[in-house]
């Protein structure tokens, strides 16, 4: 059995001989062991990554040295990026298809983010004074604590790295108990491609007992979290103590606003791809169909025939159309959500618990409800599974207000023929992104990130490196200074 720790300054290693056993949900099974990190290991972590960032190697690198860095981590994943692939598959049972498409894409997010870093320069200002000039410099925060969910870790990380990595910062990653490997593995993927030493640094264990020590550490002067709002309000908190600012991407509840006169067959797909792909694991999943009434039998029975043709298996074979949800505390909760839909009166159109128990691994298939109420839990709190609530409305003023009935704000989706509406209802509806006639594609031009409890910050976009640099305004006096108390 495969057994991790941390890694530190350029090295695997542990203070602490705690473990974590990582389970593999698609058998039930251990399959490794994570470090159960302590305060100690935080302490060593964020002390080397300080560390890394007065160290010549690193401080005299400037923009186009990080450029070139990033370039070879990136040319390194090109070659290496399958390497990743079982040990994230093992910890959060994600379709084998889906992780090599994320994988093998990696390394144009690295390529991106190199492009970012040669565009940090100095600024002139516009100060409207004469004799003196000024300018922005670019300035990094310095230790950034990363911390990620099990959904995508590595995919979410990178966001967060290269980003970070390109402003200059050096960087703690807590990786979530549930899902580490693929972050340790990749840790040394980067070392081998040649970041020096201590400028990312991976610790694991719990969050409430080394993430809380990486955010309350005074030495963290930057904090970027992807996780569940209760999470996020935590890391906020602890944050705010040190007078740190968080980036914070959290949970969502989107919508799918559907028009009688969309295509039918383009938007089942959206929708299936929205709600079940991932198995419902995703912070954009498309959760709630809002559907206009004439479509809507003619929609529901196609997506529920469709969903109930899909092939449950092992997520390492590829021919697999759904692997198991990624821990027995999730599957759990999705169960009982399941349960308190029915108890409160949806009608359940594709019950997807009847798969659960008849194989091993924590298995529940796509489930579909009908008559869904806006009362009902099932509207309001996010399952982050493959369950999809619908309802539906008569006028363009009612589905905006059901979209918009939710305390998320992270997506949504429209769907119609008509492309003014589209883009009326788009404008309309309160969400970090926002997609017409398609759904849930990412990437690095387009910012991401939440409204509401969906969180604040954002990730990806013009802006993202910026996210992780501070401003410094620099005068320079061009003219002597005249006396300011001249007597007459
Ligand atoms: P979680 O909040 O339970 O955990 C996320 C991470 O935070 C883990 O590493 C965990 O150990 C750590 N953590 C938890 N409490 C902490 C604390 N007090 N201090 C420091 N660290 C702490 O979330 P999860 O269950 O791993 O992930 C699922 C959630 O993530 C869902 O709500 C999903 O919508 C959200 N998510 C959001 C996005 C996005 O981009 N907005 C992307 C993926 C997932």
């Amino acid at each position: 059995m495969k057994r991790y720790s941390h890694f530190i300054a350029g090295a695997f290693t542990t203070l602490s001989d705690e473990k974590i056993d990582s389970i593999d949900p698609a058998s039930g099974r251990v399959w490794s062991q994570i470090s159960r990190g302590t305060g100690a290991d935080a302490e060593l972590a964020i002390r080397a990554a300080d560390h890394a960032l007065r160290r010549g190697d690193w401080a005299n690198a400037g923009p186009s040295d990080r450029a070139l860095l990033l370039e070879r981590i990136a040319d390194h994943l090109e070659t290496n990026w399958h390497r990743l692939v079982e040990p994230e598959i093992r910890d959060n049972g994600k379709r084998i298809a889906e992780v090599r498409a994320q994988f093998a894409g990696l390394q144009h997010w690295y390529r991106h983010f190199a492009k970012e870093a040669r565009k940090i320069r100095v600024e002139p200002q516009d100060n409207h004074l004469g004799g003196v000039e000024s300018e922005t410099h670019f300035l990094p925060y310095g230790v950034v604590v990363a911390i990620t969910p099990w959904n995508s870790p590595l995919m979410i990380l990178t966001w967060k790295l290269g980003a970070a990595l390109a402003a200059g910062n050096t960087v703690v990653v807590k990786p979530s108990e549930l899902a580490s490997a693929s972050t340790l593995e990749f840790a040394a993927l980067l070392h081998e491609a040649g970041l020096p030493a201590g400028v990312v640094n991976v610790v694991t264990g719990y969050g409430h007992e080394i993430g809380e020590a990486l955010v309350r550490h005074p030495l963290t002067r930057k904090v970027t979290f992807t996780g569940s709002d209760l999470g996020g309000r935590k890391v906020a908190a602890a944050a705010a103590r040190n007078v740190v600012p968080a980036t914070l991407e959290l949970g969502g509840k989107s919508a799918q606003v559907v028009f009688a006169d969309a295509d039918i067959e383009n938007t089942a797909n959206g929708i299936l791809s929205g709600i079940f792909s991932s198995n419902g694991q995703s912070c954009v999943a498309g959760s709630r169909l809002i559907v206009e009434a004439p479509l809507k039998h003619a929609l529901i029975s196609r997506l529920v025939s469709r969903a109930k043709a899909l092939e449950p298996g092992d997520p390492m074979n590829p021919a697999t159309q759904i692997g198991p949800l990624a821990n027995e505390p999730h599957l759990a909760k999705v169960l009982r959500m399941i349960a308190q839909a029915k108890n409160d009166g949806a009608t359940c159109l594709l019950d997807g618990t009847a798969m659960t128990g008849s194989r091993p691994g924590y298995y529940v298939g796509p489930t579909i409800f009908d008559d869904v109420t806006t009362d009902m839990q099932l509207w309001r709190e996010e399952v982050f599974g493959p369950v999809l609530a619908v309802t539906s409305f008569d006028t363009e003023e009612q589905a905006v207000a059901l979209a918009n009935d939710t305390d998320y704000g992270l997506a949504g989706g429209v769907w119609t023929a008509d492309p003014a509406k589209g883009a009326r209802v788009a404008s309309r509806i309160d969400a970090g992104t926002v997609y017409v006639n398609h759904y849930r594609s990412v990437a690095p031009g387009a910012p991401i990130g939440g409204l509401k409890l969906s969180g604040y910050g954002r990730e990806l976009g013009p802006d993202a490196v910026k996210d992780f640099l501070q401003t410094k305004s620099v005068w320079i006096g061009k003219a002597p200074v005249p006396d300011p108390f001249p007597h007459d």
